[in-house]
């Protein structure tokens, strides 16, 4: 069996689709195997990267969204996959259109131009990092300079990270267990809190917490911004992240605490039948408080009670987010 590190000064990318170890599953399947053996992958993908809609988001943090909206790209599938997925219509059931480098970029330099979003916001990228990183050079080359964020699931492979230095500015890491067993339960991987934090450590090692609270900008340029989803009766799940993030980082690290948990489908776990009640919100985010985070966000679950959110898309519509966000 091949290695899985490609090593420091590799720069053929798209190799890595051959024998692929873009997350910590390692596979090893070849991608670019145009039979069905190349969806054998945990993420179900193949070496064409599959969009599920292109557009302004209004619904990320404020040093994102800014005004004008972040520029999000939806990829089709995922490395994790947990149960819950908020997005589970393009993380399970893979809805979304084969789309090439050519198109893709054509959709990022219209919306770019279109909406003047504040960044370029890659959500789930890993499984297509060679098409990102590519993609991400391509649009640096023609002069694009606004930021590029990954938004990812916090399951990520160090040396993959080391390899997607050069082609991000922020990432948006989760942190969404520190329960080991919660995890395998609930995304099928025991080993998430570690390779989390691991993978989080990496990412503060290239880019230093978000520079927005620092700069004093409204905008965000560099950094990483950790984000934690609330569940429904996993608040111990919760308060123990966010110790672990505080005894890991220390107190500067910047931390969005999400209540926008919504049953987008039925769940053998009870309380994942229901959204968070204030109740349980107040506990996580007096912990926080407790803890003494110097820069937290924070959604309160009233915020959240329809089914129909800027945080909450359906990608079986043409808008996935409603009309004020055309998507492509
Ligand atoms: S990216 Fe997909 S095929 Fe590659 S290692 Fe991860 S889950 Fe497996």
């Amino acid at each position: 069996m091949k290695s899985c590190d490609p090593g420091h000064d590799f720069d053929d990318f798209f190799s890595l689709y051959k024998n692929c170890c873009l997350c910590p599953r390692a596979c090893q399947v070849d991608r670019t195997d145009t039979s069905v053996d190349a969806r054998l992958g945990f993420c179900r993908q193949a070496a064409i990267p599959v969009i599920a809609s292109v557009c302004p988001h209004f619904g990320e943090e404020p040093p994102f969204s800014g005004t004008h909206g972040s520029g999000t790209v939806f990829f089709s599938g995922c490395t994790l996959r947990c149960s819950f997925c908020q997005n589970y219509q393009i993380s399970h059931r893979c809805m979304g259109k084969e789309s090439d480098t050519e198109a893709i970029l054509k959709k990022l330099t219209d919306m770019i131009q279109t909406y003047h979003v504040h960044n370029i916001n890659f959500v789930t990228p890993d499984h297509f990092f060679p098409h990102v990183f590519h993609i991400t050079g391509l649009l640096r080359n023609l002069g694009y300079k606004l930021p590029v964020i990954y938004n990812l699931s916090g399951y990520q492979a160090v040396n993959m990270l080391k390899l997607a230095e050069p082609h991000v500015d922020i990432y948006l890491p989760d942190f969404k267990f520190s329960d080991p067993d919660l995890a395998k339960n609930l995304a099928g991987r025991k080993d998430y809190p570690k390779t989390a934090i691991d993978a989080i450590s990496e990412m503060v090692k290239q880019k230093g917490f978000l520079d927005s609270f620092s700069s004093g900008k409204k905008i965000a340029s560099k950094g990483v911004l950790v984000r934690h989803l609330i569940l429904p009766g996993y608040t111990d799940n919760s308060i123990d992240a966010l110790s672990t993030l505080f005894i890991e980082f220390g107190p500067d690290i910047p931390v969005s605490i999400m209540s926008q948990y919504y049953p987008v489908r039925e769940s053998r776990y009870k309380s994942l039948n229901r959204m968070v009640s204030r109740k349980e919100f107040d506990k996580v985010y007096s912990h926080a408080i407790d803890l003494g985070f110097e820069h937290l966000f924070v959604q309160y679950p009233e915020d959240m009670s329809a089914r129909s959110s800027p945080f909450l898309p359906d990608f079986t519509q043409v808008h996935p987010f409603g009309k004020s966000m055309p998507c492509k």
